[in-house]
């Protein structure tokens, strides 16, 4: 068996100790003769997982009481309709624009009231964040949206906007359980699983209580509502089970190795190695306003299509896989989540090396 440093942004590196683990429970899990994926959700056997699921996120996140975790199905990007549906009580909301991810909530939210664009990093390619000290925020808006990290672009914000007391809805798919983050400050914050957490097909949805409710718009599908979710502890029909049991080692897995705050530590460890080259080198440069980088994800570029072409080539062939850009920025793109071990970034570190000197 061989396995290569995944740099991908998504699906993305799992922890080995948890496919492992998997593998060895893929048949029999705990003696009782079938594998997660074959068991029913109603069942006692699934009934714990999903629950300590939900109790371990608790314990890591910190997650306030009068918080609920759901676990659901729709990705992401389900939710850039989900979030208005059940938000827009005044039909209007404020989005701040940081990248694809972030104008494809605003167009979906744009279908269900007026959503206002309330900031953008557009006329510099997404490359920094916006000042969100004082946002055009007005007394009528439900919500104030952010994607925290920005997947494509390699962004992140250091700190929230100033929300004028108005609830902010996160997207924090790209920076999911990477650092501690204080959950009191957000309404709701939400993450496809697939990129440091778990298997793609999952959202976790982590929402106060308050704001789950009844009077929804019109025409909210019945599975769209959270209170439906919420109410039925994300087993109003069958939920992403093994998709629930992944997740849940990985939460094991994190809490084993020192929690949130030990991520942090850890992953600013890895950017910095990348960074500090990048900043370092003649030939690659990072593409984003240093103070706005992601701890996740990092793009550079050579400034060159055909060499940057030749680097991902060769660091495909090394065994550093997935490094070419989005579609939509080129270049290159590090995705160093959780998961990815240190080594991997020093040993690209190391190959970035040895490609600049022979392609000075
Ligand atoms: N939001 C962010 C920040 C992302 O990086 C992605 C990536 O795929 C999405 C949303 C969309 O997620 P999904 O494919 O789960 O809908």
């Amino acid at each position: 068996m061989s396995r290569v440093y995944n740099f991908s942004a998504g699906p993305a590196v799992l922890p080995e100790e948890v496919l492992r683990e998997a593998a060895d429970e893929m048949l029999d899990y705990k003696g009782c003769g079938m594998s997660v994926m074959e068991m029913s959700h109603r069942s006692k056997v699934f009934d714990e997982i999903i629950k300590e699921a939900e109790a371990d996120i608790r314990t890591l996140m910190n997650i306030p009481d009068n918080y609920k975790v759901l676990f659901l199905q729709g990705g992401a990007s389900q939710q850039f309709a989900a979030v208005p549906m059940n938000l827009m009580k005044n039909k209007k909301a404020g989005y701040i624009i940081t990248g694809q991810w972030a104008k494809k909530a605003v167009q979906e939210a744009k279908m269900y009231g007026e959503a206002v664009e309330l900031a953008s990093s557009a006329d510099e390619t997404f490359s920094y964040i916006p000042d969100c000290s004082d946002l055009p925020i007005t007394d009528d808006m439900d919500y104030v949206y952010i994607c925290e990290n920005n997947t494509i672009y390699g962004t992140k914000f250091k700190t929230l906007p100033n929300t004028k007391g108005k609830d902010l809805v996160a997207d924090v798919s790209s920076c999911f359980l990477s650092e501690p983050v204080d959950v009191s400050k957000y309404g709701i914050i939400y993450g496809g699983v697939q990129k440091n957490v778990g298997p793609a097909g999952m959202v976790i949805v982590i929402i106060r209580e308050d704001l789950i409710r009844d009077d929804v718009l019109p025409g909210t599908p019945t599975m769209l509502k959270y209170k439906t979710q919420a109410d039925n502890d994300s087993l109003y029909n069958t939920p992403p089970c093994y998709d629930i049991y992944i997740c849940g080692k990985v939460f094991k897995w994190l809490l084993k190795n020192g929690g949130l705050s030990a991520m942090k530590e850890l992953n600013e460890k890895k950017a910095a190695i990348l960074y500090d080259y990048l900043d370092s080198s003649k030939l690659f440069k990072g593409t984003v306003r240093k103070e706005d980088r992601s701890l996740m994800n990092v793009p550079f570029v050579t400034g060159n299509e055909e060499l940057d072409a030749k680097f991902v080539k060769e660091a495909t062939a090394a065994g550093f896989v997935n490094l070419k850009g989005h579609r939509t920025v080129g270049g290159m793109r590090a995705s160093i989540y959780n998961a990815m071990p240190i080594e991997g970034v020093e040993k690209l570190v190391e190959f970035m090396r040895e490609f600049e000197k022979a392609n000075a």
